[in-house]
């Protein structure tokens, strides 16, 4: 069972947003793994999205403070784990629908029957997108392009453990 005061921590982490998709929080985006509470102290351990994205320092240091504005906590620390992996299926359905509200493709959640990463378009929720070299092996997130409504959209990169 949840506590009093850890649901009071995850309350302030739903408003910790990404810095750059600043709909979608970190909650939502299921980068929290744990929350462990001693006394006053806050320890949130947290898994990393995409490698090699620049915003985790900020991300840190934005859950570090806004937790420590609840009156009760006088230590807050953010630590990063890489178990369990991050993958790209801990996006909640809600981090999803932001993420299309902002104009980016929520990433697949599996392949295809033809065993590629099929893309629909957040605006029409066509599937007719370009698919070529879609996800760059550094890229966080890539442009692509709606044939049916001709808009360019942007798509996060899946991350799964079986790719
Ligand atoms: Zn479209």
């Amino acid at each position: 069972m949840m506590t009093t005061y850890e649901q009071s921590v995850r309350e302030m982490l739903a408003e910790v947003k990404d810095p750059e998709i600043d709909s979608v929080s970190v909650l939502d985006l299921g980068m929290i793994e744990k929350i462990i509470i001693t006394d006053n102290a806050v320890q949130v351990e947290m898994l990393p999205t995409f490698m090699g994205c620049p915003a985790l320092e900020i991300i840190k240091k934005n859950v570090e403070t806004k937790v420590l504005e609840l009156e009760w906590v006088e230590h807050a620390e953010v630590t990063f784990i890489y178990h369990p992996p991050w993958t790209s299926d801990r996006i909640t359905a809600k981090g999803r629908e932001r993420l299309k509200e902002f104009g980016i493709a929520p990433p697949p959640t599996q392949p295809g029957p033809d065993g590629e990463w099929h893309v629909d378009c957040p605006y029409c929720q066509s599937t007719y997108t370009t698919m070529d070299n879609i996800f760059g092996p550094t890229a966080c997130r890539s442009i692509l392009y709606c044939k049916h409504c001709k808009n360019p959209f942007e798509a996060m990169k899946p991350v799964s453990t079986i790719m």
